[in-house]
């Protein structure tokens, strides 16, 4: 294959993936995310502590999804499978069209109706999937996808399907070969636990084969309202403004105790509030724009080490100088709805370089 063909997750990470020569790729250049350093989050961590921002969104259909739809999609071709399936909060369907089209195959999604960010509803159609909006939540979508997936009329392609946590565990080789270990402490928002579940794997497996010394402290962060693993039961009607996390009973939920429990990690809770004040915190300070769900990543590290915050977290006593590593997971151009909540307005002004300048104050 030419080199430049593919440049992918699959391409990149090929030894400690379930791919053959039989395999064929399909893959859109996924992966390779910018590992940013963020200055103004590691003041407030303080102790000389660096943290870094894994920009997910920067994937090709915009969420970390793609990492694990490559070899979902790419399994499905070397079965012959013609079509495939997945529930979704809408970034699940966005990856799947994408990666499906590519493939020329038929794909089917089912999405809980009116709950899904615009950005995200709009990437299904475009890609040319079948959307079914049904009435109901993400719970109930995965329910039917499970019992429609079972007689082999179509491939799953949800975080059920091992192939996708086999993706998805790529973002920590990434972390570890550009920091030149693991770090000490990771943060990543939890919905269906699959990512958190993938991250443990890799950073498990690249310790395991020598390639890092260590493994971080898993730290994971849900919505207040909708947090069955902090809870530790089923939240029947799990309402959050971070659509991508609305999930009251999640599919990998063994894998986040696990992940947390080896890591001698956490689960925890941020309020929707605080995540959006994350989300525009991010923005504005660092440039760097992510959805509600990811904002929970930051707004898990500003709960964690601000003033208030620090008497209780597990993570309180980390050592000088720590490597803290948050996966903000999509892009804020998904759900261009969710910020406006803090009233965003354009100054007005006449087409007059004195009446704009008035209104800029710069008089
Ligand atoms: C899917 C998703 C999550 C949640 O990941 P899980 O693997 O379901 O825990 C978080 N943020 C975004 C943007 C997502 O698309």
């Amino acid at each position: 294959m030419n080199a430049l063909h593919d440049r992918g997750v699959i391409s990149r990470y090929r030894e400690f993936l379930p791919v053959t020569d039989a395999t064929p790729v399909v893959s859109l250049n996924e992966g390779s995310t910018p590992l940013i350093h963020s200055p103004k989050l590691s003041k407030i961590v303080g102790r000389g502590a660096e943290v870094y921002v894994k920009y997910e969104g920067l994937n090709p259909t915009g969420s970390f999804k793609d990492r694990g739809m490559t070899m979902a999609i790419s399994k499905a071709c070397e079965r012959g499978v013609k079509a495939v399936i997945c529930a979704s909060t809408g970034n699940t369907s966005a990856a799947a069209a994408a990666y499906a089209a590519r493939a020329d195959l038929a794909c089917a999604v089912l999405l809980p109706a009116g709950k899904i960010a615009a950005g995200k509803l709009l990437q299904a159609f475009i890609y040319g999937a079948k959307v079914v909006a049904i009435d109901g939540n993400f719970d109930d979508a995965l329910r039917l996808v499970r019992e429609l997936g079972a007689d082999g009329r179509f491939e799953i392609v949800n975080s059920i399907n091992p192939f996708r946590i086999e993706g998805q565990k790529t973002a920590s080789f990434e972390i570890i070969e550009e920091l030149g270990d693991a770090p000490d402490i990771h943060i990543l928002p939890v919905g269906n636990a699959g990512n958190i579940t993938a991250y443990w794997k890799g950073y498990c497996e690249f310790r395991d084969l020598g390639r890092a010394t260590k493994r971080p402290r898993m730290a994971g962060f849900q919505a207040a309202g909708s947090a069955p693993v902090y809870l530790g039961h089923v939240v029947e009607n799990p309402e959050t403004v971070a659509t991508a996390i609305r999930i009251g009973n999640p599919a990998s939920w063994d894998g986040a105790k696990a992940a947390v429990k080896e890591s001698d990690g956490c689960v925890d809770i941020v309020t929707d509030e605080q995540i959006l004040d994350a989300q525009r915190w991010l923005a504005s300070e660092e440039g760097i724009f992510v959805e509600p769900a990811s904002a929970a990543s930051v707004a898990g590290l500003m709960k964690c080490f601000t003033e208030e915050g620090r008497a209780t977290c597990p993570f309180r006593n980390f050592p000088e100088g720590a490597k803290i590593v948050l996966t903000v997971t999509g892009h804020g151009l998904k759900d261009p709805e969710a910020p406006m909540v803090h009233g965003f307005k354009a100054l007005e002004a006449k087409a007059d370089a004195g009446a704009v300048a008035k209104v800029l104050g710069v008089e």
